[in-house]
């Protein structure tokens, strides 16, 4: 008797951001936030790799890979992008409501668009280089009850469930998860594709899917400035002294010398 393959559906985070190599003397405002003008946009290096990983499943089992960015109609430039690299359909989530969103607000919104893609796999980058919280995947997870696997470098999908290889800084570690799944991924995962000429060809004048809040059924006393709790109460640039790097053997006695000024100074205890 002859078996259907599984396929698989998978949805990518991708986020469009300003490019913090560039940082140069008018790149910060006075008031330490990013003046996103004097910086390129570009397409955030770790939602590359997370692309990758989408389309190396959907190149193994068949299936879909979709795109979505919540941001302002310039972040179309990262769906093209995508769509040149292999995704098969691009989202732009895109409403006035939604600025000024926290973590809070903007995984809720994605969690709005991913549930309506309703995909098996869910793909974010490890983290964003302009806010560098690492908190929008793991929440988009937890709001569509989703299993939840972070720092993901390699990945193989198979019997309807995954296999992960997670990077956790001086070893990896092998998971299997059920799915509906999502994956947060480093970029030990490796590099995204290149564009191909046909997709060029093909999508160099496509706009993507447009939807606002009221197409993902938001609630809109979660988006936007009214459902972000957090408060930045001061802006600080950190900038670190040479006296402030101090080496420690790995011996016995350099770790106890180590917890000591750890202790002396009040980091610990
Ligand atoms: C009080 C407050 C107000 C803010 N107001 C604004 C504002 O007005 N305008 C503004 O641009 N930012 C604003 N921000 C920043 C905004 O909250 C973050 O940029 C956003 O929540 C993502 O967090 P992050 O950058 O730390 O992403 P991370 O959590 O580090 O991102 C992890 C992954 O989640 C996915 N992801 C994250 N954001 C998006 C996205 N937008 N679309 C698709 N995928 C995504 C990507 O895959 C990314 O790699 C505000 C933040 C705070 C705290």
């Amino acid at each position: 008797m002859e078996t259907t393959r599984r396929t698989y559906n998978s949805v990518v985070c991708v986020k469009q951001v300003p490019d913090t190599n560039q940082i140069t003397g008018d790149a910060m405002k006075p008031d330490g936030t990013i003046n996103r003008a004097a910086l390129p946009a570009i397409f955030n290096p770790e939602d590359r790799c997370a692309l990758e990983a989408a389309l190396a499943v959907r190149d193994a089992c068949g299936g879909t890979v979709s795109v979505v960015t919540m941001g302002l109609p310039s972040a179309a430039a990262i769906l093209h992008e995508s769509l040149f690299c292999g995704a098969d359909a691009a989202y732009l989530v895109t409403d006035r409501r939604a600025a000024a969103s926290d973590t809070l607000a903007t995984s809720y919104i994605l969690s709005r668009a991913v549930a309506k893609l309703n995909p098996d796999l869910v793909f974010c980058g490890r983290q964003a280089i302009d806010g560098d919280t690492a908190q929008v995947g793991p929440q988009i997870a937890e709001k569509l009850g989703f299993a939840l696997v972070t720092y993901v470098q390699a990945l193989e999908v198979r019997d309807g469930f995954a296999f992960a290889t997670r990077n956790i800084g001086d070893g990896t570690e092998k998971v299997r998860t059920s799915l509906p799944a999502l994956f947060t991924v480093s970029a030990a995962f490796g590099e995204l594709r290149p564009f191909n000429a046909r997709r060029i060809m093909k999508y160099k004048a496509s706009e993507p899917i447009v939807w606002n809040l009221d197409d993902i059924g938001a609630d809109i006393s979660r988006c936007g400035k009214a459902g972000s709790p957090t408060n930045v109460a001061k802006v600080q640039s950190v900038i670190l002294a040479g006296g402030d790097y101090r080496a420690f053997e790995p011996t016995e006695a350099g770790v106890r010398e180590l917890v000591g000024s750890l202790v002396k100074d009040h980091t610990l205890g």
